[in-house]
């Protein structure tokens, strides 16, 4: 593999991995793993404001066919769903998972047995990454998790998909072992944070743990596929009435971060969840909101990346309940 091998491989072979695993499940014991510093004793099954104890919560396992076709590729983004989340998004189109703590328990699993996924994902349905969703909660787990899953024979780049809400500390623990960052850019204010996602400082803290993203990864490099490979991808989704602040949060980017960032501008919303009981959360995006965030990107000189086409709401709602797959077939497939 060369250059392109994942650097959590060298990372196990020198102790680095072990080392950081033990270093990060220590701090479950105080919990300060995500910005929320609920300081609950995880190890003995206390309980912040994520609900979540020792044992990672795995909800979803699957080969993703609609993420970002650097991400997807031809053969799907193995896609591992963990449960509940350290947001309360009112929006959140992954409720089912992230909001419904007393289901999402039994769904607990030991560390061999994650591991146990990731090796599915990468040997038995030949995905080409490894997809983290919503791991902000579940740093140590992740990570004990891998060291499990390299001497097993893992070797697919790992993907860390969150919604922003992360703490640098435990991000610069992930240095080297994560090759590719996808976060949400959510917000520009920090009273819509709080109003629509219970989220306090959100700007601060997503903005900063972009900034140590991009230290750590850098711009996307892709293979010779078109596959990505390393790098940072920020996802913004449009939220209607501008309450994501499109202009404010893209403008930082482009000139606090680089032009050269990958962006990707996400037009899926939909008032899933509770979003219907606050008026201007309740419909779906107008093409003149979409139109305006696309002029924007051309008018900063943001040029890498995807714009996802209006309309695409309906393929890309997810149902957990579904046998077999959470996505729709034309999705899934
Ligand atoms: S990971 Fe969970 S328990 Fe730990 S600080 Fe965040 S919300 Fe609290």
């Amino acid at each position: 593999m060369g250059a392109l091998e994942p650097g959590y491989i060298s990372l196990y072979q020198s102790g680095e991995l072990k080392r950081r695993s033990e270093a990060l499940e220590s701090r479950l014991g105080s919990c300060d793993i995500c910005p929320r510093e609920c300081g609950v004793n995880r190890l003995e099954g206390e309980r912040g404001f994520c609900h979540s104890a020792h044992l990672p919560i795995v909800s979803a396992v699957c080969a993703h066919h609609g993420e970002e076709p650097a991400i997807s590729g031809n053969r799907g983004s193995g896609t591992i769903f963990f449960g509940n989340c350290n947001m309360r998004c009112v929006y959140c189109q992954n409720y089912q998972i992230s909001q419904s703590r007393r289901r999402q328990q039994s769904r607990e699993m030991d560390f061999p047995a994650l591991a146990g996924r990731m090796l599915y994902l990468q040997d038995e349905l030949g995905c080409h990454n490894i997809n983290l969703v919503s791991p902000s909660h579940f740093v140590p787990q992740l990570v004990r998790a891998v060291l499990e899953a390299v001497p097993m024979g893992l070797h697919l780049p790992l993907l860390y998909n969150t919604s922003g809400y992360d703490s640098v500390k435990s991000l610069k623990e992930l240095d080297g072992i994560i090759d590719i960052y996808l976060p949400d850019l959510r917000y520009a204010s920090d009273r819509w944070a709080r109003k629509f996602s219970q989220a306090r400082d959100y700007v601060e803290h997503a903005r900063a743990a972009i900034r140590e993203m991009y230290r750590q990864v850098g711009e996307l490099v892709l293979d010779e596929a078109g596959l990505a490979r390393r790098g940072l991808i920020v996802r913004h989704l449009i939220l209607p009435n501008g309450l994501a602040g499109s202009q404010e949060s893209l403008t930082w980017l482009a000139e606090e971060v680089s032009p050269g960032v990958a962006v990707s501008i996400m037009s899926q919303y939909f008032p899933a969840h509770r979003a219907s009981r606050f008026s201007s959360l309740s419909r779906k995006l107008l093409v003149s909101e979409y139109s305006e965030v696309a002029e924007l990107l051309d008018r900063l000189g943001l040029e890498n990346g995807w714009v996802q086409e209006l309309g695409a709401s309906d393929s890309y709602l997810p149902d957990f309940e579904r046998e077999g797959h959470p996505f729709s077939p034309t999705v899934a497939a």
